[in-house]
């Protein structure tokens, strides 16, 4: 049996309950047959815990695994599985729809299901969600990830609270986030150094969105920069203070906010309403 690489982030999840509850928050459906059932697309399957219930719950599955040794493990214990596809690479430099395209059974994957590792969930999120810049093409449906403690905080944070940072607004800004359970380091062999938590994340375009996401994208960016200033002073490079100002007035924000205190949506009415 391959046994768990740091390299990889390897963690094998061994807790039932996590997964039982990651299953669920997908809300799968296996459909009729007429392909009204849910293509689940998983990042990291490892040893196949996972796989093996979204295998039985989906219309069909695809998993793409770096990892060589595992994918060989994989095909041995799933590979006879009809609707489960295992693709070896690089999730991050992988063109899914390329790879796809020749499949019919496992086109455009609706829901996102997936232990990713750790050291590289900025990224994946990226890839999935896209950027305030460059929305995701075609967004999924539903995305639930197995993350970081401290990262699904910092998703799931509200604005005026401690967590809410720049990550919060970049993705809040792409999908509506959900907390769904802690999971204990103890639920993983081995025991990574961190809690985790499940996350669900809905793709989603805001009633108001960005009129120049970049503009958002670089008022976010600096407004976060220094969280213990006010948004005023880190702002100063791009907006006069007095224009600042007299724009959070007319927000009926008070002018000596800190960045984390405004809302998105108070983000994307101050991008919309700067000119410079
Ligand atoms: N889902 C499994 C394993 C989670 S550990 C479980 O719950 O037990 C993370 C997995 O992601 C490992 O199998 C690791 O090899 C794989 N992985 C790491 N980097 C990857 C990448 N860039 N692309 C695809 N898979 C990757």
């Amino acid at each position: 049996m391959p046994q768990p690489r740091k390299q990889f982030a390897q963690h094998w999840l061994r807790s039932e309950k996590a997964l039982s509850r990651i299953v669920s928050a997908a809300d799968l459906s296996k459909g009729s047959g007429d392909g009204s059932g849910d293509r689940v697309l998983e990042i990291g399957p490892g040893m196949g815990v996972l796989t093996r219930q979204l295998l039985s719950q989906a219309a069909a599955v695809v998993s793409v695994e770096i990892d060589r040794d595992l994918c060989e493990f994989l095909t041995k214990k799933l590979g006879a599985i009809e609707n489960f596809l295992l693709l070896q690479g690089d999730f991050l430099t992988l063109d899914l729809d390329a790879v796809l395209a020749s499949l019919p059974a496992f086109q455009h994957p609706n829901k996102v299901v997936a232990n990713i590792p750790y050291n590289i969930t900025g990224p994946i999120l990226e890839k999935l969600l896209g950027t305030i810049d460059h929305p995701a093409a075609k967004p999924f449906d539903r995305i639930v990830l197995l993350v970081q403690k401290e990262v699904a905080q910092r998703l799931c944070a509200r604005s005026g609270s401690k967590q809410f940072g720049a990550l919060s607004v970049r993705v809040q800004y792409l999908a509506e986030c959900e907390f769904i359970c802690d999971v204990p380091a103890g639920a993983f062999h081995p025991p990574p150094k961190v809690d985790s938590a499940v996350v669900r994340l809905k793709p989603r375009s805001l009633a108001v969105p960005a009129a120049d996401p970049q503009q958002l994208e670089t008022l976010v960016k600096l407004g976060f920069a220094s969280k213990r200033k006010m948004l005023r002073n880190n702002l100063q490079s791009v907006m006069e203070r007095d224009q600042l100002t007299e724009l959070l007035e007319r927000l009926a924000i008070n002018p000596q906010v800190r960045a984390e205190d405004l809302s998105v949506e108070q983000w994307v009415e101050l991008s919309n309403r700067f000119h410079p």
